[in-house]
């Protein structure tokens, strides 16, 4: 059995790269990566703004309280004034207004009092407050978003004021999903006996929704070598990854691996891990291959930890870790050494710490541990059961409730 860490390495050895690129634009750009870095095309701001409404003044380094000044012009924002301040005049401004040429500061309004054509200031302002220098945000020619991220609303809001439309980005990466099962039914067909409803697909391209892919979802194999055969060679010279759930162990209906050891390349199969102990991972020609185990909540645990990395790695995304911390194990955990195990848990936080608790039954086929859940508790290969109180990796689970 292969540790996780030497499947991962084994896997990264085989992941390929999309080259391909296309431009798109910028508003459709979260979640892609980019091809090549972003340039800032100009300053940002792209002139010296005031930060206040208020008055822009033209006076000496140290204005003292007191002081007069006299108002000949306004200056909103998208409305320039157009006059240069002298020494001793002002100009009315509001926020995100050009700020004249000559001022030497500018003053917030409740720092002065009005008069009928001008302004004291009735506190002291020492050098230029309350200016937003053009380029204090970013100068021209700054790298703005780099090569290989992938883009967030920020980084679009980002590139958005500097008026860019178009970025370019890697292509989606080709995804098809297949479940096998002569068992499985979709929701909304008639169950036979002995017969379910099959939910590994269901999961999968839920999944993958916040993924840079094009999916292709290719419905249900039936337990038939030849099925299986015909299908994943057509599939192959279409996709760049094919994942398949189910028929990967050792019984007597698992085609999928013997299929594989066929017509493409296994690269390993079985894994020192709880739940997922038979993943089979490989390549059909050119496409990469993911043979998940069938019980449920196996599939999304070999998911997570195996085929997530690998479709943002085939995009040029550098490999990463899943978001981990450690958190008190509030409940007991019985465990036996050997294999890795990743257990469905509910961790809750307050300033000081993390406490995570178990979902109960964990067996590989109960959705139900799921329920409520929001990481998965690391249990290490070499350690029996866990007591309540020791300290525990977690990872973050994708697509729970948002904190926002
Ligand atoms: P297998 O890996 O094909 O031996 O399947 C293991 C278990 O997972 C069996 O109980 C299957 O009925 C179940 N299973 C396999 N595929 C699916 C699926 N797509 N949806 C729900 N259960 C499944
Ligand atoms: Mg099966």
């Amino acid at each position: 059995m292969l540790s996780v860490e030497s499947a991962i390495k084994k896997l990264r050895a085989i992941v390929p790269q999309i080259k391909d690129y296309e431009t798109i634009p910028l508003r459709s750009g979260v979640g892609r990566t980019l091809k090549r870095s972003i340039t800032a095309p100009g300053h940002l701001p792209p002139f010296d703004n005031s930060a206040m409404d208020g008055y822009a003044l033209c006076g000496p380094k140290v204005i003292k309280p007191g002081t007069r000044f006299t108002v000949v012009g306004d200056s909103r924002a998208g409305h320039p004034c157009g006059e240069q301040l002298d020494e001793g005049q002002a100009c009315r401004i509001f926020t995100g207004a050009v700020v004249p040429i000559g001022t030497t500061t500018v003053v917030a309004q409740e720092d002065v009092l009005n008069g009928e054509s001008d302004v004291m200031v009735n506190r002291e302002c020492v050098g230029a407050e309350n200016i937003r220098r053009r380029g204090m945000d970013a100068k021209k020619g700054m790298t703005i978003a780099s090569n290989r991220d992938v883009l967030s609303p920020y980084s679009v809001g980002w590139c958005s004021a500097f008026g860019i439309t178009e970025i370019e980005v890697v292509r989606r990466i080709k995804v098809a999903v297949f479940s096998t099962g002569d068992e499985l039914r979709d929701p909304g067909e008639d169950l036979q006996p002995g017969q379910i409803y099959e939910s590994n697909r269901a999961t999968l391209v839920a999944l993958l929704q916040s993924k840079s892919v094009e999916l292709v979802d290719l419905g249900q194999l039936s337990d038939d070598p030849d099925e299986i055969n015909k299908s994943l060679q057509s599939t192959a010279g279409q996709v760049d990854l094919i994942i398949t759930s189910g028929g990967v162990s050792v019984g007597e209906s698992d085609y999928v691996r013997p299929v594989i050891e066929e017509i493409g390349k296994l690269e390993f199969f079985s894994l020192a891990l709880k739940p997922g102990k038979p993943l089979a991972v490989g390549t059909i020609d050119n496409a990469l291959f993911f043979g998940l185990p069938g019980n449920p909540v196996s599939t999304i645990v070999t998911y997570l930890l195996f085929v997530a990395p690998a479709i943002d790695s085939m995009s040029g995304v550098p490999w990463h870790r899943p978001t981990h911390f450690q958190a008190k194990l509030t409940t007991s955990i019985s465990h036996k050494s050997g294999r890795r195990e990743y257990q469905r848990g509910v961790f809750v936080g307050d300033d000081r710490q993390l406490r995570v608790a178990a979902t109960g039954d964990q067996s590989s086929n109960r959705l139900a541990s799921f329920k409520d859940c929001n990481c998965l508790i690391v249990v290490p290969a070499h350690r029996d059961n866990l007591e309540a109180g020791e300290m525990v990796e977690i990872l973050l689970l994708p697509n729970q409730r948002s904190i926002y």
